[in-house]
């Protein structure tokens, strides 16, 4: 194994192939505090790449409900038990082990094979909480009864499980936008990536006896356009961009700005070590261990900085960019009040006001001689 450098666990580690960077690095940011589980993001995905035969239960983009949601079932669980302890202090190195390093001698990485039937219950556990609600109990802060939403497509990984396991060399990464394809016509339908991918984005179409997965939306992403599921996304909680390594962030990229710049967005599970590109705002209600396990020990600087945002108007302008067009926005800035996001040559896209108008009608129109009945 080559080691090489991962800059979400703080530390080299082992992996099968050398380092390599692509020239662009696609990614999207969730902002966990605002998804209302509305699944237009799953709807959109599968109207357009998972309709045929053998994709009957094929989601490559799901929302599972935290802690008891997951799609195939238990899929976290049963990955971080092949870790053992992830011992992980603040600003310092991850001390257990990825699943590279924790693969016995003739694997690639530690894995486990979801069974057919574990894939048909996309929606188990929606919308229960953890804890119990009894006669009396109050709200606080962070809740004591609490669940929430985590959407969900492949993370494009900088170091892909599902690459690195197949005999075949049939999935790449692409040098262009670093996305990651299983090639079809080479793909043997071995499963191997399917065992592999510890995020369980990889799947095997039994009509076709090839594996799939989720294609970053290629097509609309060479065309300058985000992904179906974040162009349709209901509460406008993602964005789509290009992210660059830390020592490379650009302040006026939008997602080098949530995840570099502010450290409000965190790569979830990076302990698993293959520096996975989707990144999520934690949502501040829910309980910190389980939010530290899943996205590591950053998670209270994360929402201590998003809860300061409301003093940061460039930060909040960003926020108001999210799902405000269906382009990817290279760059952006906040002037006078005004948020404006800019193609790839510069070019303006789009613009939003920071703070949207508020315009209070008296309640007698003199005009009409009636008395209006505002709805509050
Ligand atoms: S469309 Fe957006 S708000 Fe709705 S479930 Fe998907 S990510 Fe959440
Ligand atoms: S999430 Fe899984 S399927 Fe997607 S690139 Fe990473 S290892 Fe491969
Ligand atoms: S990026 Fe495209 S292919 Fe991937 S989950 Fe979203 S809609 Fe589906």
């Amino acid at each position: 194994m080559a080691k090489v450098k991962n800059w979400q666990i703080n530390r080299e580690m082992e992996y099968p192939y050398e380092e390599h960077r692509p020239k662009r690095q696609w990614s999207i940011v969730f902002d966990l505090n605002k998804c209302i589980a509305c699944q237009t993001c799953s709807l959109a995905c599968k109207t357009t790449w998972t309709s045929g035969k053998g994709q009957e239960y094929m989601f490559w983009n799901n929302v599972e409900t935290k802690p008891y949601g997951s799609y195939p079932l238990a899929w976290d669980v049963r990955v971080l038990e092949q870790l053992g302890q992830q011992e992980w202090k603040k600003k310092e190195p991850y001390y257990g082990k990825t699943i590279f390093e924790a693969a016995q001698p003739e694997e690639v990485a530690a894995h486990f094979a979801p069974k057919d039937e574990d894939w048909m219950y996309p929606n188990m556990g929606e919308d229960d909480c953890a804890g119990t609600v009894v006669g009396g109990d109050h709200i606080s802060m962070p809740h004591n009864k609490w669940f929430f939403y985590l959407p969900r497509t492949c993370a494009h990984c900088t170091y892909p499980a599902c690459l690195a396991a197949c005999p075949r060399k049939a999935i790449y990464k692409r040098e262009e936008d670093g996305i990651v394809l299983i090639d079809q016509s080479r793909c043997k339908g071995y499963g191997e990536c399917v065992r592999a991918c510890p995020y369980k984005k990889s799947m095997y179409n039994t009509y076709t006896r090839v594996s799939e997965k989720c294609v970053g939306c290629y097509p609309a992403v060479e065309q300058g356009y985000q992904p179906m599921c974040v162009q349709n996304c209901i509460g406008k909680i993602r964005i789509m961009g290009f992210i660059n390594p830390p020592w490379k962030a650009r302040d006026d990229n939008p997602v080098d700005y949530l995840v570099h710049k502010k450290g409000i967005a965190l790569p979830y599970y990076p302990q698993l070590g293959l520096e996975p590109n989707i990144y999520y705002i934690p949502p501040i209600h829910a309980d910190r261990n389980y939010l530290t396990q899943m996205f590591g020990p950053n998670v209270e600087t994360a929402i201590n900085n998003y809860q300061s945002l409301r003093e940061d108007p460039v930060a909040q302008g960003l926020l108001v960019l999210m799902g405000s067009s269906d382009r990817i926005l290279h760059r952006f800035d906040v002037v006078k009040g005004w948020a404006t996001g800019y193609d790839e040559k510069g070019d303006k896209i789009v613009s939003v006001p920071v703070n949207e108008a508020l315009i209070e009608r008296p309640a007698f129109d003199e005009a009409r001689g009636l008395i209006r009945g505002n709805t509050p």
